[in-house]
């Protein structure tokens, strides 16, 4: 099975970038389980339906096909039923739509549902250990807790809510940064109920990047990965 290098932390940490970096220095697989939550979203969305009805949405989940590859850059795609898509079953590319500010602000409510949570872990740990890979990193907000505790390598990544929305500003040019700060903490408020990616968890190593650049950050992981 792959070396595992469980990554958790809140929104803008610098967890997604610095984890991909990371993974590809040290040739790894990255599977970044937002991605996953976020395309559930967007296809909640895009159906119409209602993101707060936990059986529809793990309905949604089953019939649809959710395809995530590890691979360099991850393409996420979303496969729709004949009746929604153009050309029938096909795959559609996702990667893109689930960055969109709408599907930031609405992710939280299909992420809340335990079963959802459950059904998207399993698929998880399938994806991690048909990958053949050497290591995979794993990065969300529960890895290090519940999808692999038993991960050899587990890291928090925190930063300072200021350098958070700092760095996600940067991302979100037509945004103020008091408006991506107010979305972060929002975000992070609703998510905060269901696991806590704040605190360390026993054995986790937690990495502050409020004061490391990017380079900085990647070399901490890469190190910790190494020792
Ligand atoms: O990491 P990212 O910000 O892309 O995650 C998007 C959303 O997916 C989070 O706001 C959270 O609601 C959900 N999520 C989660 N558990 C994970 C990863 C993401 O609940 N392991």
């Amino acid at each position: 099975p792959p070396l595992l290098v469980a990554i958790d932390g809140p929104a803008g940490s610098g967890k997604s970038s610095v984890s991909r970096a990371a993974a590809d220095r040290l040739a790894f697989g990255i599977l970044d389980t937002g991605a996953a939550y976020r395309s559930l979203a967007w296809a909640a969305l895009r159906a119409g339906v209602d993101l707060d009805d936990e059986r529809a949405v793990l309905e949604l989940l089953e019939t649809w096909g959710f395809t995530i590859t590890m691979r360099g850059e991850q393409w996420v795609t979303v496969t729709l039923p004949a009746e929604e898509g153009a050309a029938s079953g096909d795959p559609v590319d996702v990667t893109a739509e689930i960055r969109d500010p709408a599907v930031s602000a609405q992710v939280s409510r299909v992420s809340k549902h335990p079963a959802v949570r459950e059904r998207l872990n399993e698929m998880f740990r399938r994806i991690v250990a048909a990958s053949g890979l050497p290591g995979v990193v794993i990065e969300g907000r529960d890895i290090t807790t519940v999808v692999a505790p038993e991960a050899p390598v587990r890291i928090l990544m925190t930063a300072s809510p200021e350098v958070r929305a700092q760095r996600r500003a940067g991302e979100l040019a037509d945004m103020s940064h008091e408006q991506v700060l107010a979305d972060i903490a929002a975000r992070d408020a609703k998510d905060a109920l269901v696991v806590d990616f704040f605190t360390p968890a026993p054995g986790v190593t937690l990495v502050d990047t409020s004061d490391l650049n990017f380079e900085q950050s990647i070399q901490a992981v890469v190190d910790i990965v190494r020792a």
